[in-house]
């Protein structure tokens, strides 16, 4: 089983985008769902208290650990090394992917159980080991629900927003080769017994890492199921998967991430499991992998470092509070972005590590810039502000149409000069004409038709503001003025036409 992670991006945003807002069950699951985790995360601030003590801790250590990444790196790949685990350093995902399949090759392995780990999709390692007859199944209930749908996940924490239970029982009633009903335990049971084979079976269990701690060289692994347990207790091998900037530096950084990881997630105040391992299982250990391997991925990060503009984009934790604020995430879901990292941080982060300002930059008009995204963000990452970067660096590139481009000459011209700016306003109100239907533009030429698909735009008056401004003006000079009583001497008015008795 593989996920189908043929990358949609070259689908275009435009398609992609209409094509959610014409799912009306999407638009109603996403909404519903952000709104529950959203209302989570709002009582467990308010239940912690001084949550902006705790945002500002959250970004110092993330901005220090940033700053700092080749020593902390440095520090981490020694621990590691020092409990028994091997570090690769990989650059790019390609390289990743090799360094899996060697691990794997040299231990003859014919079944990998996964956690969930954006950072494997990001590489699409399940299609890669797939092609080399390898099977890879994911144990993340989500994550498998996406892999028997053949589907790419649309959320960072929850990948299936997007499936009913309904659907959940027809695909599993296909694998299954039965009839299952859509009732969530039944459902989860049987997840739950195919999936026990799998850890009782796989030669590797391969997961992500939430936090990886460099003074002990700690991978820190959070999840609500128990599968990464599992995954990273039974098979022989357990590989780890991570970016290169999930560290942390002492384990009193930790839990300060975990308390605002759990409560920006979905108002948990503790994910259920924390994992904390360091190197692979040792004599006296009951249980454990023989050997650990921690692949440490570039793939377009260390280009942030440095960066004035983007290296904060590197603080993420992957809480997805973005996505469950962002009105547009909450319209059309995760797959319209056509990357593995949706919302407002896939909209930056997908252009950035994959440096393709062309196709995957106009991910960054995916934004009302309301900001949003920023009062949400644990670490405090300014996403509204980088958008509007990117969207500079599109314009600075040509990459805009050129239509677009010669309309904003123009605007600039016509606000630079009142005389082209009055010129202008007078011969628009003509130039409307033959568009304007009952006082209003119902169907706007170019492109104004985008605009007034879903609404419809006021025709501009005959007269402008500063004509009828100056009409007033006028009619006020030409009123006379009621005579002004004249003052007393201690300034008061004067008690001409008598005192009111
Ligand atoms: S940008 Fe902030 S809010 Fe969004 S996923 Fe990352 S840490 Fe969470």
């Amino acid at each position: 089983m593989a996920n189908n992670n043929a990358d949609p991006i070259g689908t275009g945003l435009k398609e992609r985008t209409e094509r959610a807002l014409s799912d009306e069950f999407l638009r109603k699951a996403v909404a519903y769902t952000t709104d529950k985790l959203r209302n989570g995360r709002m009582s467990a601030k308010e239940e912690l208290g001084q949550w902006e003590v705790w945002r500002e801790r959250g970004k110092a250590i993330r901005k220090h650990t940033i700053e700092h990444l080749d020593y902390y790196l440095g520090q981490f790949a020694a621990n590691v090394a020092k409990a028994g685990g091997h570090v690769h350093f990989c650059q790019t995902g390609n390289e990743a992917v090799r360094t899996v399949l060697d691990i794997a090759g040299r231990h003859e392995a014919k079944l990998i159980a996964k956690g969930k780990s954006m950072v494997s999709e990001e590489i699409h390692l399940n299609h890669r080991l797939e092609e080399i007859g390898i099977e890879a199944v994911e144990t993340d209930l989500g994550e498998y629900i996406l892999q028997l749908a053949k589907e790419t996940p649309s959320h960072l924490i929850i990948p299936a927003i997007h499936k009913n239970k309904r659907q959940i029982a027809d695909l599993f009633s296909e694998h299954a080769g039965e009839r299952l009903e859509p009732e969530t335990k039944q459902l989860a049971a049987y997840a739950k017994r195919k999936l026990r084979d799998i850890f009782l079976k796989a030669d590797i269990g391969m997961t992500g890492c939430n936090f990886g701690i460099a003074e002990s060289g700690t991978v820190t692994l959070v999840e609500n199921e128990g599968n990464g347990r599992m995954v990273t207790t039974l098979p022989k091998v357990h590989i780890v998967v991570m970016g290169m900037e999930r560290l942390v530096p002492t384990f009193e950084d930790v839990e300060a991430m975990l308390n605002l990881l759990a409560r920006s997630a979905n108002g948990q105040k503790l994910t259920v499991y924390n994992s904390f391992i360091t190197g692979p299982r040792r004599e006296e250990d009951l249980d454990g992998p023989e050997e650990l391997h921690v692949i440490v991925l570039d793939n377009g990060r260390s280009a942030q470092l440095g960066e004035p503009l983007y290296q904060e984009v590197l603080h993420c934790i992957r809480c997805a509070a973005c996505l469950n604020v962002c009105p547009v995430y909450r319209h059309v879901g995760g797959h319209a972005y056509g990357s593995v990292y949706s919302g407002p941080i896939g909209a930056v982060l997908t252009p950035l590590i994959q440096q393709d300002m062309e196709e995957a930059g106009q991910l960054a008009y995916a934004s009302s810039l309301c900001g949003a995204c920023y009062e949400a963000c644990p670490v405090k990452i300014p996403l509204h502000d980088m958008l509007v970067h990117l969207r500079h660096e599109r314009v600075k590139r040509k990459l805009t149409p050129l239509g677009e481009r010669l309309a904003f000459k123009g605007f600039r011209r016509m606000f630079g000069s009142s005389k082209a700016y009055r010129v202008a306003t007078r011969s628009a109100y003509w130039l409307q004409q033959p568009f304007v239907h009952n006082g209003q533009i119902r169907k706007g030429p170019g492109p104004l038709a985008g605009w007034t698909q879903s609404r419809y735009l006021p025709m501009k008056p005959k007269r402008s503001f500063r004509e009828r401004w100056a009409d007033l003006q006028w009619e006020l000079r030409q009123t006379p003025q009621t005579p002004q009583k004249p003052k007393t001497e201690d300034g008061r008015g004067s008690s001409e036409g008598g005192e009111a008795k």
